[in-house]
Order: C-alpha cells, then sequence, then structure tokens
C-alpha cells in the first residue's frame, strides 16, 4: 500500500556479524551498565525506616477546621462537593439552633460531612472552592486499610479536635486569602 505520508522506509533485514553472533560484547555491555549503578548514589530509599521528605504543600487527609473560638467554620454551602471532580463529598445541612452557637460559626452547618477516600484524586479543588477558610488539606497520610468502609471518612475523622489544632497557615498564603475575600467574586458573596 502507499505511504501517504512519504515517511515510510523499506526496512532491511541485514545478516549478525560474527561478534553479534556469540553475543559477548552485548553481554559485557550490559554488565557494565549495571556495574556503573552501584556506584552512583542510590534514589530508593528504605521505605518505611526512612521516609522522603514531602513538599511543603503536600495534599494528603482533609481538615475541616473550627474558627479562633472552637467553632465549626463549615456552613454547609456545598461548594467543595460541587467543585469535587471525583464526587467524593457528601453532605446533610442543618439548622443551628439557640444555644449552638459555640459549636457553629454560621447559622448553617453540616450535620454528616464525608469524605470518600478511595474516590478522594487529593487534587485540592474543595479546599479552594470553600468559602469560608473551613476545609484544607494537610500533610497526613490516608492510612491504608483492608476494608473498603473505613475510607469513608465523617465529621469524627474530618473535624480538627479541640486540643489538637491543625496548622495550616502553610496553605493560606496572601495570595490565596485575597482571592477568597474579594467580594467581586460571585462565591465570596454567598
Ligand atoms: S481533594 Fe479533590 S477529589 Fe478529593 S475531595 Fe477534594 S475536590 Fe474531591
Ligand atoms: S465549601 Fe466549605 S463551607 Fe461549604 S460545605 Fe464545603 S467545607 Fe463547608
Amino acid at each position: 500500500m502507499q505511504s501517504l505520508s512519504n515517511r515510510s522506509k523499506v526496512v532491511v533485514k541485514k545478516d549478525l556479524t560474527f561478534m553479534e553472533r556469540i553475543y559477548l560484547p552485548a553481554i559485557f555491555g550490559g554488565m557494565l551498565i549495571t556495574i556503573k549503578h552501584f556506584f552512583k548514589k542510590k534514589v530508593t530509599l528504605n521505605y518505611p525506616e526512612v521516609t522522603r521528605e514531602y513538599a511543603a504543600v503536600y495534599r494528603g487527609k482533609h481538615v475541616l477546621k473550627r474558627d479562633e473560638n472552637g467553632a465549626e467554620r463549615c456552613t454547609a454551602c456545598g461548594l467543595c462537593a460541587v467543585s469535587c471532580p471525583a464526587e467524593a463529598i457528601t453532605m446533610v445541612a442543618a439548622e443551628r439552633k439557640t444555644g449552638e452557637e459555640k459549636l457553629y460559626r454560621e447559622e448553617k452547618y453540616a450535620s454528616t460531612y464525608e469524605i470518600n477516600m478511595l474516590r478522594c484524586i487529593f487534587c485540592g479543588l474543595c479546599e479552594e472552592a470553600c468559602p469560608k477558610e473551613a476545609i484544607f488539606l494537610t500533610d497526613v497520610l490516608v492510612p491504608t486499610s483492608f476494608e473498603r468502609g473505613e475510607f469513608i471518612y465523617g465529621k469524627t475523622e474530618l473535624v480538627e479536635p479541640l486540643d489538637k489544632r491543625v496548622d495550616i497557615s502553610i496553605r493560606q498564603t496572601q495570595a490565596v486569602l485575597d482571592f477568597k475575600t474579594n467580594k467581586q467574586l460571585t462565591h465570596n458573596r454567598i
């Protein structure tokens, strides 16, 4: 069949030379390459005894933040769920009752909030979409398990403990804060 691109070449099968037929030069060449690697710096680590240093903004397990008074910041607006490309987030919204002001920062809060860690691809879009600075990804690895059900993280796993606050300041750069407080942007007017 005629080529349309004119880039085709006719390949001729050449006979092997004597040196190629005995394979020894190729074997020694291969061994030389292997031996050279003994003297090079190793690129592998003896994990888990040695762990590699993560980037400062490594995206691992999520945290649902509390405000400075300890109240949950999430207002169950659903923007994180809508922005999630993996559809990993679900929640149920509830209305704050009188006397619950110390528990929930806004009048509406998430009575149930779940992330399916098997679906999550750790893209960080939920963090970017949140207008309340309520959800952040941390540098904590999601532990492994043989049970699929254990990867559904609810508020117990996600909400920041009162006595063990999670520092996410490294993810809150001034540029991010400016973006999130710019009232010209629709999502900041919610
Ligand atoms: S990190 Fe990405 S995939 Fe994971 S829950 Fe957030 S938006 Fe969804
Ligand atoms: S976007 Fe933020 S405030 Fe809205 S539901 Fe998600 S975590 Fe809560």
